[in-house]
């Protein structure tokens, strides 16, 4: 537990423990959904990635939160093919820069660190919501955790908002038809189906949500 005002590599370390084991977790879940609409490989992608990311980390955990999120960003483009590896690893990578080797950070500052993968994944990707990508639950998450802060929330509501909009971005995918991504050659028969990555975007803010209430403690 710590003070929430000053997040530090362990949260980081934490965050990404929690991220990778999730996704672990949820692999064959992620892959049958990829299976509907995509090449069935989202949640090994997803799940190589992560734990090479976290074994990188455990190995050298003690640097300053912004290094190791450019690590975690820096293994998974590294380690993952496909379209999403590249993506949350550019984005991870550029919250990791975004920090600028500060030693300490705030929940003001984790929304300029999210807004800044929001804005990588758009560039390399260019995604708006509505198309059936991870945008779909990424931008929601960051609008409602700015909400949360301007009303007064400290990092544990706001991460909370932030998973619960994700979560209904994730669910607004289904009826949707992917205009972006290996989904959008299905055309008509993407429809009725939940997109796998913005399935794991919700994790990510999930595993988020969890370590922001683990460090407020009891
Ligand atoms: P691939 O599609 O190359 O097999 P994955 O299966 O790992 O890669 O990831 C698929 C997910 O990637 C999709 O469900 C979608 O959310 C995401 N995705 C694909 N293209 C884009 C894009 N241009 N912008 C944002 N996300 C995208
Ligand atoms: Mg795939």
């Amino acid at each position: 537990m710590g003070d929430l005002n000053q997040l530090d590599g362990g949260f980081v370390l934490r965050w990404m423990r929690e991220m990778a084991g999730d996704i672990h977790d949820e692999r064959d879940f992620l892959t049958q959904l990829d299976a509907a609409i995509g090449d069935a490989d989202h949640g090994i992608n997803m799940d190589r990635g992560f734990a090479a990311a976290l074994a990188k980390l455990e190995a050298e955990p003690d640097g300053p939160p912004g290094d190791l999120l450019e690590a975690v960003g820096t293994t998974l483009v590294l380690s993952v093919g496909g379209a999403a590896g590249p993506l949350y690893g550019s984005a991870i990578r550029q919250m990791g820069r975004a920090l600028d080797g500060a030693k300490t950070f705030d929940a003001e500052a984790l929304l300029v660190l999210l807004r800044a993968a929001l804005d990588e994944v758009q560039r390399l990707g260019a995604a708006q919501v509505g198309d059936k990508t991870i945008v779909d639950a990424l931008s929601p998450a960051i609008e409602a955790y700015e909400r949360g802060l301007r009303s007064g929330d400290d990092l544990v509501g706001a991460t909370s908002r932030a998973h619960a909009a994700a979560e209904e971005g994730m669910r607004a995918t289904v009826p949707l038809q992917a205009s972006k991504g290996r989904a959008s050659y299905l055309g008509a028969r993407s429809v009725g189906h939940q997109d796998p990555g913005a399935t794991s975007t919700t994790m990510f803010f999930a595993a988020l949500e969890r370590t922001a209430a683990w460090e407020a403690g009891p």
